[in-house]
């Protein structure tokens, strides 16, 4: 049988370093190669490593021969809240890499690609709780605009040319062993710091901007348990709604305090708040949960207890 052998494209990021993580756990250091267009230090020196940048088609190819791959997690992205910054670089970033992957899928017949979508699909006109699985799509941001037509882009590669590509629209990730990339749920994960350093925190978004949000073991689960599934079972090309908690900065602030008895936390909204008022503040996911069998592990209590906890011995390592 040949062997699983994966390449993690944006493995330096916030979700890549921990699913390197969980993918060495379950295939070993040696058959998973870490890549990102910069030198990434500390948490991914243990297995291969490259740097690229995916935007090289030939270097691309290149190295998916080399490592004789057999799956592809393509991680690269601008996120929502850098990408409005600079829309026509987050677009070109965005695009042109996933069809890069796409292409080299096809060519180099990959066994199964992973591709992250987001909750930024889903904008203004579309139902705000429980967003189901099919319903108006009508993002704000390039980001958004790039996710929704990436999925589409998978499905047509999955129909057309028959490549094995999945993909989750996550949520606002919450982890302790990574910073976040530039995203428009960020403050999920900077209000744990400020809380431990400063025990106060100014947060960018309103008080009751409610979102929904996933611990980071439960996302690097889900996406190991979506890639590991049978074919069969994969009814959705597009990208799998997929929701575990949904929080406010003013909930997590109380969350936080049952812990951190004198974290203060004060809003000064800005551009992102206009982003956040235009995303789901639940999710339907029972089309994950019945397909494959989705379960999260994690609430809101759970992650902010495990959050500090290992926060605190982080802080104590230093
Ligand atoms: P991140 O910004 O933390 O990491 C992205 C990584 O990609 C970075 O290390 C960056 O150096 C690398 N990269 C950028 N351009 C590259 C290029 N041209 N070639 C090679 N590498 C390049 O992002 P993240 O938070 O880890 O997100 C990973 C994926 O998950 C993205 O596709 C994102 O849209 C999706 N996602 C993330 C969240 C979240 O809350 N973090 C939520 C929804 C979806």
């Amino acid at each position: 049988m040949k062997q699983t052998r994966i390449l993690i494209i944006g493995a330096g990021g916030q979700l890549g370093a921990e699913l390197a993580q969980g993918l060495w756990a379950v295939y070993g250091t040696d058959h998973v190669v870490a890549a990102d267009i910069k030198n990434v230090n500390g948490i991914l020196q243990q297995g291969p490593f490259e740097i690229f940048d995916v935007l090289d088609r030939n270097k691309l190819s290149e190295i998916l021969v080399k490592h004789r791959i057999t799956q592809i997690y393509h991680l690269a992205a601008v996120l929502s809240a850098t990408g409005e910054q600079d829309p026509q670089r987050a677009w070109k970033i965005n695009m042109d890499s996933l069809i890069n992957v796409l292409e080299a899928a096809r060519a180099l017949k990959i066994e199964k690609v992973y591709w992250p979508s987001s909750i930024a699909v889903f904008g203004k006109d579309t139902p705000k709780v429980e967003t189901p699985q099919s319903t108006i799509m009508s993002p704000s941001t390039v980001y958004g605009i790039s996710k929704l037509a990436g999925e589409l882009w998978c499905s047509y590669y999955f129909n057309r040319f028959g490549v094995d590509i999945r993909s989750l629209r996550y949520p606002g990730l919450i982890g302790y062993k990574t910073q976040p990339g530039g995203g428009t749920t960020d403050y999920a994960v900077e209000i744990f710091h400020k809380a431990l350093q400063e025990r106060k925190y100014e947060c960018y978004l309103s008080e009751h901007t409610t979102l929904p949000m996933m611990y980071m073991s439960d996302a690097v689960r889900a996406t190991i348990e979506l890639m590991e599934a049978s074919s069969e079972k994969i009814k959705i090309r597009t990208g799998y709604n997929i929701g575990a908690l949904s929080v406010s900065p003013d909930l997590l602030a109380k969350s936080i305090r049952k812990h951190v008895p004198e974290f203060e936390i004060s809003y000064k909204p800005d551009f992102r708040e206009a982003i956040a008022q235009n995303w789901p503040q639940s999710i339907d996911d029972s089309a994950a949960r019945t397909d494959w069998g989705w379960q999260h592990a994690f609430g809101i209590e759970s992650m902010t207890a495990d959050m500090l906890k290992n926060l605190r011995l982080l802080q104590q390592q230093q």
